[in-house]
């Protein structure tokens, strides 16, 4: 039986070229989504053209409820989950003092809660077969300081001590938790700075582009993967050398 991987998020952008990447590698792929149920379903049809097992499921990942019912209807639907890949993730450049209380919330329900969640609620399986592999996706300015960011780097500074403290506790379970950190990739999250600032990101930019989803879910498939049995705990950042 193929391995599972649910990777939030995944409808379009990073999270698609992970899950991409896993079905490459002939696991079964959960692809989450939370209101683009088109790109999802087309996305899930064009693997099953292939022979690969994917399916869509929508949830909200900042719900718990929603993410404690999809995990348990992937479990129904695909088998218990290998690896989880917690993906999702929302973004808005502000000024610090323009950042509502509302919108605080949200960003980190979506971008913390939603990875506590998926990671609580797939973990009984993974403890009870010893077994298990939880990729967090943080970022850049979840190392660094960003202006105009300072609500979305906070959040993905807590996925970083949060994959840390995670992966201390689940060590001795043989589960590993690690987290990418990825720069700033050519998806959808960009459209808001506008063309001619991405122009201009790309010339600072010391490898002359922009990072692909394809470059995450590369560096996202090695953590999860064998290959990378005794790394966990860890933050590869793939920035090309933007920010270092
Ligand atoms: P994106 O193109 O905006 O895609 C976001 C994905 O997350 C979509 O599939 C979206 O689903 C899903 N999503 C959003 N809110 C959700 C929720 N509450 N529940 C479930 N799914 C939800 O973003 P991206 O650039 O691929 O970013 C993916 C991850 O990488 C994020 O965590 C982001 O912070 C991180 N990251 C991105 C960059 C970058 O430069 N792009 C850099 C560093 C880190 P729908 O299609 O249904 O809306």
């Amino acid at each position: 039986m193929s391995k599972v991987v649910l990777v939030t998020g995944s409808s379009r952008g990073i999270g698609k070229a992970i899950a991409q990447k896993f079905a490459d590698n002939g696991y079964s792929v959960a692809v989450n989504y939370i209101q683009s149920k088109e790109l999802a379903e087309s996305f899930c049809r064009e693997l099953n053209e292939k022979g690969i097992n994917a399916k869509a499921y929508q949830a909200d990942v900042a719900d718990k409820q929603a993410v404690d019912n999809m995990v348990k209807q992937i479990e129904q639907d695909l088998g218990k989950i290998d690896v989880l890949v917690n993906n999702a993730g929302i973004a808005k450049q502000q000024m610090f003092q323009d950042i509502s209380e509302e919108y605080l919330k949200r960003i980190f329900a979506v971008n913390f809660f939603g990875t506590f969640y998926c990671s609580q609620s797939v973990l009984p399986n993974m403890l009870h077969n010893k077994k298990g592999s939880i990729i967090n996706i943080s970022s850049i300015w979840g190392t660094r300081g960003a202006s105009c960011e300072s609500a979305y780097s906070s959040t993905k500074a807590a996925i970083i001590g949060f994959t840390r403290s995670l992966a201390k506790e689940l060590a001795p379970s043989n589960i590993r938790v690690n987290c990418v950190a990825p720069g700033v990739i050519d998806t959808q999250m960009l459209e808001p700075l506008g063309k001619e600032t991405i122009e201009l990101l790309k010339t600072e930019m010391p490898m002359g582009r922009l990072g692909t989803p394809e470059d995450i879910a590369e560096s996202v498939y090695f953590l999860a993967s064998d290959a990378a049995s005794y790394a966990t705990g860890q933050v590869l950042l793939v920035e090309g050398a933007f920010v270092l």
